[in-house]
């Protein structure tokens, strides 16, 4: 049978662009051959969104459209589209503009040669503020730094994934979700594709700087247990240097040097301190198995097996 492939988009108050965007992704996906399917999520529009979505469904069976009673945020509407999906691979893209439908083509090309996950790298990103540019770089990093999955750099959610990533997605149902981790922590062969980002082709993001701090905390709570387990760093590190200063105060004692009494105080706060933090980081690794377990991803994915009896 013949494959098939799904375009998920995810809307929010976007009246300016909705027209052109379909058709310019409408006219890449016919250009690349496979029947396709286009999903909106309409995630609780308050502009004229859904009457443009209504107008566009009309005419283009190919489109289908699921509206959110209100605004469940960008990374659950993907999930939406995710759920709705029926292609054998599945593409996710911002409605913007800003991730290019002519990198469509490229996905699909390193999906027929095998790859699981094709993720766009942005080489580049136009048309934004440096203040977004900088923080974006940032914590990249520092959420690399911290996680131990494979979460690449500067890779957003515009993708293309195979049916059977898909389908694993489906099964991990954790309420605070951060996509591009979830898909590092599945492993599977994963292709960059690299592209420059373009300017948003009308109107304003809808991510908020709350929305953006949101999503950052969700990447770094849901893929790092070192938030947790941080204090028991300076615990040790407090307690050493604790240990140093009594050494220090015993050695004055002994040697009659006069210093003051109360140095013998700040000593025993500091240990008290010290230890606190330490059984902190102990109640932290506790409360991260416990997230871990409420998260109840799958135990393991398997990505092919030979010679199985069913
Ligand atoms: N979006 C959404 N729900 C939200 C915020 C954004 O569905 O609560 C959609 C939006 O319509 C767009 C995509 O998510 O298709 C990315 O949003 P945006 O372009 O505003 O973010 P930016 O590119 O500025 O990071
Ligand atoms: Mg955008």
């Amino acid at each position: 049978m013949e494959k098939m492939l799904s375009l998920i988009v995810p809307v929010y108050n976007e009246e300016e662009v909705l027209n052109v965007s379909f058709e310019k992704m409408d006219a890449e996906m016919k250009k690349i051959g496979y029947p396709y399917e286009i999903i909106y999520i309409n995630d609780g529009s308050r502009d004229g969104s859904m009457k443009i979505l209504r107008a566009i469904a009309k005419d283009n069976p190919q489109v289908k459209v699921r509206s959110f009673s209100r605004n469940f945020g960008h990374q659950t509407a993907v999930t939406c589209g995710m759920d709705a999906a029926r292609g054998d691979a599945l593409i996710i893209i911002d409605v913007d503009l800003q991730d290019p439908p002519e990198v469509i083509a490229d996905m699909v090309k390193a999906w027929e040669n095998g790859a699981d996950i094709a993720y766009g790298k942005r080489l580049k990103r136009k048309g934004e503020t440096v203040f977004k540019k900088f923080t974006a770089f940032m914590y990249y990093r520092v959420l690399k730094s911290m996680s131990a999955s494979a979460i690449p750099l500067d890779t957003g959610d515009f993708r293309l994934i195979d049916r059977k990533v898909a389908d694993v997605f489906l099964r991990m149902r954790e309420h605070n979700r951060f996509l591009r981790g979830m898909s590092g922590w599945m492993g599977f062969e994963a292709v960059p594709i690299e592209y420059v980002r373009n300017e948003r082709y009308a109107g304003k993001t809808k991510y908020t700087l709350k929305k953006m701090l949101r999503l950052a905390s969700d990447g770094i709570v849901g893929f790092s247990d070192r938030p947790l387990t941080l204090c028991g760093e300076f615990g040790t590190g407090l307690l050493v240097l604790d240990f140093l200063g009594l050494i220090a105060l015993i050695v004055l004692a002994c040697l009659k040097v006069p210093f003051p009494a109360w140095l013998w105080a700040l000593v025993g706060m500091v240990a008290l301190n010290g230890i606190t933090l330490l059984f902190m980081s102990l109640q932290g690794m506790y409360l991260n198995r416990m997230y871990d377990e409420l998260k109840a991803r799958p135990l393991y994915i398997v990505a092919e097996e030979l010679n199985m009896e069913k």
